[in-house]
């Protein structure tokens, strides 16, 4: 014991000779930590005879307090001693650069559903959100997919009771039906929201994806109306004409259907976007189906309607030459950094 005495008082010197914050928390953590020469003292007592324990522990507990007391008083002086420089100005560079400020960004689809929503809201489109928990009315016995029609099969649809009564969403199409309980005609609308899909996800499926839909309902609406707010559309999303055309298409709430492509944004002659048909399959469409403006209470042979479902990540990723779906959710900021 009275050998460390000699040492102890060297160690107390150290600290108070100490030059910089950094060596002194480094010898803090030497002498005070786990693996000490103080801890290791506390260690040894019960090893002691009894008579001479009570005294070995106070003195530990002294050299404890006195070293933290002596690096907690140097810090101190380190401190005032960088700041009175500081203000004297010494070593103080105000040419040196800020700390960087991490600044956040809209995500890339939020940017495309907000410039959406502002190129049809000024074409006098309502825009209109809809639940994605839905129920099966709305999702399916009311766009004419009745409870033993194949088209069910086409859409892997997360169940949430086991009678189907309530599902999340597959599509953005039940607020069609929800928007026509809420307006009267003639009335145009979007919505546009999440969708999900029971699916095993890879480069091009994910289980929660983004859509658009989009609804028009009018005296003679026709399919030239419907080709009309396509082009519209497109020449929003890519700043320039792009070239569609329609192919039949068969979905159950809308007669005629059609798969609209667009002509390959990113090539003349094919390439691996369009799959080397310089053409883009972007999103179905068509007419109202007569059943479907009944479920919504408005008169087919009084009116009239188009009706589109916008892939928004697809468009996203044409937008960007995204290749995999599974970035847009995957909130990694290296991801998403690059859309300031
Ligand atoms: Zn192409």
């Amino acid at each position: 014991m009275s050998d460390s005495t000699p040492s102890f008082e060297s160690v107390l010197a150290a600290v108070r000779a100490a030059g910089d914050a950094a060596s002194l928390r480094a010898l803090e953590r030497e002498q005070l930590g786990k693996e000490g020469p103080i801890a290791a003292l506390l260690a040894s007592i019960p090893t002691l005879p009894p008579e001479s324990r009570k005294e070995a522990g106070q003195r530990a507990n002294r050299m404890k307090s006195e070293l933290a007391a002596a690096v907690a008083e140097r810090l101190q002086q380190l401190e005032e001693a960088q700041l009175a420089a500081e203000r004297s100005g010494a070593g103080f560079d105000a040419t040196l650069p800020a700390a960087r400020v991490e600044r956040g960004s809209l995500h890339p689809l939020t940017q495309v559903t907000r410039e959406l929503e502002d190129l049809f809201t000024s074409m006098g489109y309502t825009v209109l959100d809809g639940p994605e928990v839905e129920l099966d009315w709305y999702n399916f016995e009311a766009l004419n997919i009745p409870r033993d029609h194949p088209a069910r099969d086409m859409q892997d649809t997360f169940r949430c009771d086991p009678a189907g009564n309530v599902v999340l969403r597959p599509h953005t199409s039940p607020v069609q039906v929800r928007a026509m309980e809420r307006m009267r005609p003639p009335f145009r609308a979007i919505a546009p929201g999440k969708v999900f899909r029971q699916e095993s996800t890879d480069a091009s499926h994910e289980h929660t994806f983004h859509q658009m839909e989009g609804l028009v309902v009018g005296k003679d609406i026709s399919v030239g109306h419907l080709i009309g707010a396509m082009k519209t559309l497109l020449r929003g999303v890519f700043g320039r004409e792009i070239e569609i055309r329609l192919r039949p298409g068969y979905f159950p709430f809308v007669e005629p259907g059609f798969e609209l492509d667009a002509r390959c944004p990113f090539c003349k002659s094919g390439c691996r976007v369009c799959k080397q048909s310089t053409w883009i399959e972007l999103l179905p469409c068509g007419m109202v189906h007569p059943n479907v403006l009944r479920a919504g209470n408005i008169d087919p042979a009084e009116w009239s309607g188009f009706a589109f479902g916008l892939g928004l990540s697809r468009l996203v990723m044409l937008r960007h030459g995204i290749d995999d779906v599974r970035h847009l959710l995957s909130g990694d900021v290296r991801f998403l950094e690059q859309f300031r």
